[in-house]
């Protein structure tokens, strides 16, 4: 190549490479300072032992027992604070956090954990397929590869990488005193999305919650068993017995709805009771398999 030759490539490529540098940059610094659009949200109790300490959508709750507390899921890794600070509001201590859990290894539910174990020195739990990702800090091998690339790169989706102490199968129940939560792997999302049920004592009921993990597939994150497993994820989900269900994004289950109804209704707990609500949003999710919707 001439000297002019090689003069005018570096000309071209110099923009490019700039380009690439200044994405990176922006792209960490974006998702270093961001919350993902999350505003705080007031913490409020559902029922008996169980509060909602998320933000505004990205949820996260707590199940608190006399031997140790439980947190399901931590947000973004900027939304922790906001956990945390919600948490205390409340008038419990991070400290007593014993148990970490997860919906799904996505920076908007995953992305917090860190922060949350270092806080309290909870021992996290994770089904084999989310630890993999957990344990990598967000990097789903079944993400297709630009989003992984932005994900390597730390422009998208990186997280911190949690410590997962402890890996659950499938129907696994997972005990701190008297709190037991089961782990049900609903698999679709994502490969190790892990939906929960418990049994909450509020006055003199015993109400079954379920927490759902997401059910809409991502057009950039597809598997070959995945409608095999959402229809599998459908089954088990209309199996379980719910008079209170939740999601991993709020908006889905009406959470500030059902807040502002709990404050006026006789029983601050009967706005949250709701199985008709649950089995419609099972079957909207049926629907949206049946009609091969991604989001
Ligand atoms: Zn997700």
């Amino acid at each position: 190549m001439s000297r002019p030759a090689i003069r005018r490539l570096r000309l071209a490529v110099a923009p490019v490479a700039l380009s690439v540098v200044a994405l990176v940059f922006v792209g960490r610094w974006l998702n270093a300072t961001k919350v993902g659009g999350q505003q705080p949200a007031e913490p409020f109790r559902i029922a008996g032992n169980f509060y909602y300490v998320g933000a505004s959508d990205v949820a996260a709750f707590l199940i608190t027992g006399p031997e140790g507390h439980v947190v399901l899921d931590g947000g973004y890794p900027t939304t922790a604070s906001l956990v945390m600070a919600s948490i205390a509001k409340l008038g419990f201590n991070i400290k007593d956090v014993k148990v970490l859990v997860n919906s799904e290894p996505h920076a908007d539910h995953a992305g917090g954990l860190t922060v949350l174990q270092q806080a309290s020195g909870a021992e996290l739990w994770a089904s084999d397929a989310s630890a993999d990702v957990l344990a990598s800090g967000g990097d789903d091998p079944d993400g297709i590869l630009p989003i992984r690339a932005l994900i390597w790169l730390g422009v998208i989706g990186r997280y911190p990488s949690p410590r997962v102490d402890h890996r659950f199968k499938d129907g696994e129940t997972i005990r701190v005193g008297p709190v037991a939560l089961t782990a049900h792997i609903t698999a679709g999302h994502t490969r190790g999305c892990t939906s929960w049920s418990f049994p909450v004592s509020d006055g003199d009921r015993v109400l079954n919650v379920v927490s759902v993990c997401d059910t809409g597939v991502l057009a950039n994150s597809q598997y070959v068993e995945q409608t095999a497993d959402r229809e599998r994820s459908i089954r088990v989900l209309r199996s379980l017995p719910a008079d209170i269900w939740v999601t991993n994004h709020a908006r889905a289950w009406g959470r500030y709805r059902k807040f502002v109804a709990s404050a006026t209704a006789k029983n601050p707990v009967d706005p949250f009771i709701d199985a008709e609500g649950y089995r419609a949003f099972i079957d909207a999710a049926e629907t949206e398999l049946r009609q091969g919707r991604t989001h």
